[in-house]
């Protein structure tokens, strides 16, 4: 009788356990009721950012970018591109590309890198227009003017917020005294995205980037578009939706694990990222919740590692990996193990149900925010229906096996009148960039005649 006690004391220790990381894992999801009032949520916070009133205290700011077409096909010539992004940065002329890390003196850093490019291409003495992909928000005034509004993605870099990263570009192109390079226009990788995928489908107007950090992009009538003067036409906005929820608008949605790793990031307070969808956090969040498993005893013997309590070991490919339904258990404790975080293949169950409840939630809050965009499109051009291409890119979309079933699902649930078809950037930053140059080139020549 003693043993049955037993049995049914550890069996009654096991259900309870999975019942309280049931209720963890609860906290994550997310009903379409909660998923319509995000997107109504993001609709307000779009109409805010627009407005003039409003824009200055707006959190998503809906930045003007000075692009105001989508190219017609007839873009060509030779074009420099550069694109600092997330991690890297690069130089590009058509298809041949130089990588760098990114450096301390960022902009003297990149022109010795230019430098080198057009040693090796045998370019220097031509003059150039060069693109600048900037993946970071700015305040455009015009297609070549950006101020920086903040650093995103941990980036940083001194004496760069509220100076204009066109300007910093040049000067130090003149400090280095070796070419000379036109620098026509500052692009957000969203637009670059957008813009490449339109060369394409002439459909696409909106952008998406689901990487490192989270972004869209979209073709607004500049009607709407307050704090820029002029009426007539489109021009492309870039929302920066990472600082979506800053004014603690999804505070009802957000968890103490969201609060844990806003608290945790390099840049605690820093508003502007998107710390609930973006590559770059969704590994924080689910290391937040490891953590907490194992101090309430449900995960790693209750033994909490060196490892665990290292910030930013769930990179993106290993989300990607763990969440991968083509790996059997036993690999996808072989890749914990490789992490530093050995257990058994209970724990491995427990770990790839926390990351993929923690991506499925990014996804979602991802398509409620397109759901808000695209609707707002069709209820712009006042139709009760829309067909409209999507351009997009990122590593989390491109590589993880989940985010982009879950995000398209959720956008055709949530904007059941529009048709919305998704397109894979091939090189949005590069390409896309060298496009935009194209079409400011032109706009700049029929402004000259
Ligand atoms: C930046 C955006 C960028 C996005 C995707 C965010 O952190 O603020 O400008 O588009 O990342 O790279
Ligand atoms: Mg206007």
């Amino acid at each position: 009788a003693k043993g049955a006690a037993m049995v049914t004391a550890v069996a009654y220790r096991l259900t309870e356990q999975a019942r309280q990381i049931q209720q963890t894992m609860a906290e994550f999801r997310l009903s379409k009721a909660q998923l319509l009032e995000v997107k109504k949520r993001m609709r307000q916070e779009i109409e805010r950012g627009l407005k003039k009133t409003s824009h200055q205290e707006a959190t998503v700011k809906m930045l003007p970018t000075f692009v105001r077409s989508t190219p017609d096909g007839t873009e060509n010539g030779d074009f420099l591109a550069l694109d600092l992004g997330g991690t890297n940065f690069r130089v590009l002329l058509p298809r041949r590309l130089t990588n760098g890390p990114v450096p301390p003196q960022l902009f003297d850093h990149i022109v010795h890198c230019i430098s080198d490019f057009l040693d090796y291409m045998g370019m220097k003495s031509a003059r150039l227009p060069l693109s600048f992909t900037f993946s970071f928000p700015c305040h455009q005034t015009s297609l070549d003017a950006g101020i920086l509004v903040t650093w995103t993605k941990g980036f940083k870099a001194t004496d760069c917020e509220g100076e204009n990263v066109v300007e910093l570009l040049r000067d130090a192109i003149k400090r280095k005294e070796e070419f000379d390079l036109d620098v026509v226009a500052i692009v957000n990788d969203t637009v670059g995205t957008m813009m490449t995928c339109a060369y394409e489908e002439p459909d696409c107007e909106v952008g998406l980037i689901a990487g490192t950090g989270s972004n869209a992009c979209y073709m607004e009538e500049a009607k709407n578009i307050e704090i820029v003067d002029g009426n007539e036409g489109r021009m492309c906005v870039n929302m920066e939706w990472g600082a979506f929820g800053d004014n603690g608008c999804l505070d009802d949605i957000r968890t103490k694990y969201d609060q844990a790793v806003d608290e945790n990031s390099l840049n605690e307070g820093n508003k502007g990222e998107d710390k609930m969808c973006s590559g770059m956090y969704l590994g924080e969040i689910v290391r937040q919740i490891l953590i907490d498993l194992t101090k309430r005893g449900f995960l790693f013997r209750g033994q909490i590692s060196e490892t665990l309590k290292t910030r930013g070991i769930f990179e993106t490919k290993f989300l990607s990996q763990i969440e991968s339904d083509r790996l059997a258990l036993l690999q996808v404790r072989a890749i914990l193990q490789q992490l530093g975080l050995a257990g058994t293949c209970d724990d491995s169950i427990i770990v790839k149900e926390v990351c993929g409840t923690v991506s499925r939630r990014a996804a979602q809050i991802c398509g409620a925010g397109m759901a808000a965009v695209v609707d707002k499109i069709r209820e712009n051009r006042g139709l009760d229906h829309l067909d409209i291409t999507v351009g997009v890119d990122g590593t989390l979309y491109k590589l993880h096996p989940h985010f982009s079933r879950i995000f398209q699902q959720t956008v055709k649930e949530l904007a059941p009148k529009c048709d919305v078809n998704f397109l894979l950037s091939e090189d949005g930053s590069g390409k896309g960039a060298a496009l935009i140059t194209a079409v400011g080139c032109r706009q700049r020549e029929l402004v000259a005649q």
